[in-house]
């Protein structure tokens, strides 16, 4: 197999760290530490508030040499309003030091989302993977704005050792993990080796864990090195045991260190648990890691997904208002894959893409098709199948138009509004959509329906259906509604004989 490129992803991050010499790194190193125990640490946080005056006291026993003043808009709420503003950060050098910072990682992971795209390679995936950003946008605002919609997670293990409460996307419990056998060794190979010639460059984006602990399987960095060795680009690594052994979780940042292309995180389930992290690790150690800070006293709000679903529901019972307001639920969902989730333990693969937590999807993703595979052959037909069949690219004429569940549609004015829990978004009435808007409210018509209606009412058929490819490209309509891809027959060489199709 030919070794592909660098990955757009990892020469962005190469340029990001050439930018900063050493002093700056180390700099740095220390004021992520501090906004570790800022984040994670409630009596920090109270004692930095009870010394306005003199927060020195209070930061100096972290042993960062870190001066407070010119740290102050990070901590003190008062000078918050700096933030993220470069020009005014002056004043404050190690807090402009770290808002350059955060743009520069904010900037890697849209290079990284951006890497999900390959039009060239697999057109059918960028449009329908594009469509699925716009929906998830839609569902649940601001918090898919750090949602890269990668191309493909992997278990390497089933099931999870560590049993987080707010898991949301509620893993089971551990049955095994796929040790790196020359047949397990061949098969992978052979599975990223297919995901690569279908996904193209989109591979890119995948990464190998999912509802599954890296540190459960003590073989996971050799099918890293495989994957860099297939895909050209080493992937993420998060885990919730960071501490369980050490030799692999140094090894995992040896290889970052080596071929790194992408920030790794640990997440961090108790204060203890922080304490000990940074017991353990040096901030220099530290610096390409993120802390994902899951404990209660983070000020970081937990997804409404999951098994922090069935939580927040027996809070809510239970009537214990003080817990919920902790527990900050925010509605959003922790899945980030529009791609494949390949489980290489009972080798199934399934078509995945994030939505909002709801009865179908409790677990904050839709699964769009699924198959079963024993070999690479069957790997590659059904990723092959899920492209040719389950990527919609049309409506057809017998699809049903209906907005999605979480949206309530109304007529405004001249405009249609779409109005969820998190957005809103509107569409002028013009020509084509005016005529069709209360069926489409309805939303219990046929896509041929709705042209024969426009064209019944005098609208051009052609401007309705360009009004209803609007809705679809923008995530707006109900996909499961559509009748199944494969019964629809063969896709219209053209819209024209599309809509030609509807109006006879
Ligand atoms: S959140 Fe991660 S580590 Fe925790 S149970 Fe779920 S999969 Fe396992």
């Amino acid at each position: 197999m030919s070794h592909p490129e660098t990955s757009p992803a990892a020469r962005y991050y190469r340029e990001v760290l050439k930018g900063r010499d050493p002093e700056t790194f180390a700099k740095l190193a220390r004021i992520k530490r501090f906004m570790e125990r800022l984040c994670g640490d409630l009596q920090f946080r109270l004692d930095l508030a009870a010394h306005p005056y003199d927060p020195q006291v209070v930061i100096d026993p972290l042993g960062l040499d870190l001066d407070a003043e010119a740290l102050r808009p990070l901590y003190d709420l008062r000078y918050a309003k700096h933030r993220r503003k470069l020009d005014e950060l002056e004043p404050w050098p190690l807090a402009k030091l770290w808002d350059e910072w955060l743009a520069d990682m904010i900037g890697h992971r849209d290079v990284i989302a951006a890497t999900g795209k390959d039009l060239e390679t697999n057109p059918a995936y960028s449009s329908w993977r594009a469509r699925q950003m716009r929906r998830v946008k839609s569902e649940i605002g601001r918090a898919s704005d750090g949602i890269v919609h990668a191309s493909m997670a992997v278990e390497l293990s089933e099931g999870c050792t560590v049993g987080c409460w707010f898991c949301g996307i509620s893993a089971d419990r551990f049955k095994g993990y796929l040790p790196y056998t020359p047949e397990n060794a061949a098969l992978w190979r052979d599975v990223l080796g297919a995901y690569r010639d279908v996904f193209g460059q989109a591979s890119q984006s995948g990464f190998c864990y999912w509802a599954t602990d890296p540190s459960d399987n003590p073989d996971y960095p050799r099918y890293l090195r495989d994957f860099h060795d297939i895909i050209g680009h080493l992937p993420q690594t998060t885990t919730a045991a960071a501490l369980k052994n050490l030799d692999l979780t140094r090894e995992i940042l040896a290889m970052e260190r080596e071929m790194g292309s992408v920030v790794n995180r640990f997440s961090v389930l108790t204060k203890k648990q922080l304490d000990q992290i940074h017991a353990a690790f040096t901030p220099d150690e530290l610096m390409m890691v993120e802390l994902v800070q899951q404990q209660k006293e983070s000020l970081n709000g937990i997804s409404d997904t999951g098994r922090a679903h069935e939580r927040k529901v027996r809070l809510e019972e239970a009537g214990k208002i003080a817990e919920l307001a902790r527990e900050n639920f925010q509605i959003g969902t922790i899945a980030c894959v529009s791609g494949l989730l390949v489980q290489m333990v009972p080798k199934r693969v399934q078509l995945v893409t994030p939505t909002r937590m709801s009865a179908r999807w409790p677990k904050g993703y839709r699964v769009v098709a699924e198959a079963d595979f024993t070999d690479a052959a069957t790997f590659r037909a059904a990723i092959e199948g899920f492209r040719d069949h389950h990527m919609r690219q049309q409506i057809y004429a017998h699809d049903r138009v209906a907005i999605r569940w979480d949206i309530e549609p109304a007529i405004e004015g001249d405009q249609l509004v779409f109005r969820n829990e998190m957005t809103t978004q509107s569409l002028d009435l013009v020509d084509g959509l005016r005529e069709i808007a209360p069926e489409v409210v309805e939303g219990r018509h046929t896509f041929g329906e709705l042209l024969q209606t426009a064209i019944q009412r005098g609208a051009n058929p052609f401007e309705a259906q360009a009004a209803l490819r609007m809705l679809f490209d923008n995530g707006l309509l109900d996909e499961e509604a559509l009748a199944p891809a494969g019964a629809t027959g063969p896709a219209p060489t053209s819209s024209v004989a599309m809509a030609s199709a509807a109006a006879e």
